[in-house]
């Protein structure tokens, strides 16, 4: 298994999304990741469309990491309640 940060996060079963593994396993604040990386109106994202880039369309990776780890953690919540 390779591991492509830093350090190997110990969650590696979110659907096998490194990234959304990761934002669980670092405990991510994920309501102001999503926040952060919203739409700007004209179907950019707001932290990754900068001025000159405006090439990363939204959602962009990091928004559906977000979303997605978010629904994780709520299907965790619902299934050990
Ligand atoms: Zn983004």
């Amino acid at each position: 298994m390779t591991c492509t940060f830093l350090t190997c996060p110990p969650v590696m079963s979110a659907d096998g999304d490194p990234l959304v593994a990761f934002f669980l396993a670092e405990g991510y604040d994920l309501d102001r990741l999503r926040a952060e990386h919203a739409d700007d109106g004209s179907g950019r994202c707001r932290a990754c469309g900068g001025p000159q880039s405006g090439r990363f369309r939204w959602p962009c990776d990091t928004r559906r990491a977000a979303d997605r780890a978010v629904e994780r953690q709520r299907a965790d919540r619902d299934t050990t309640s």
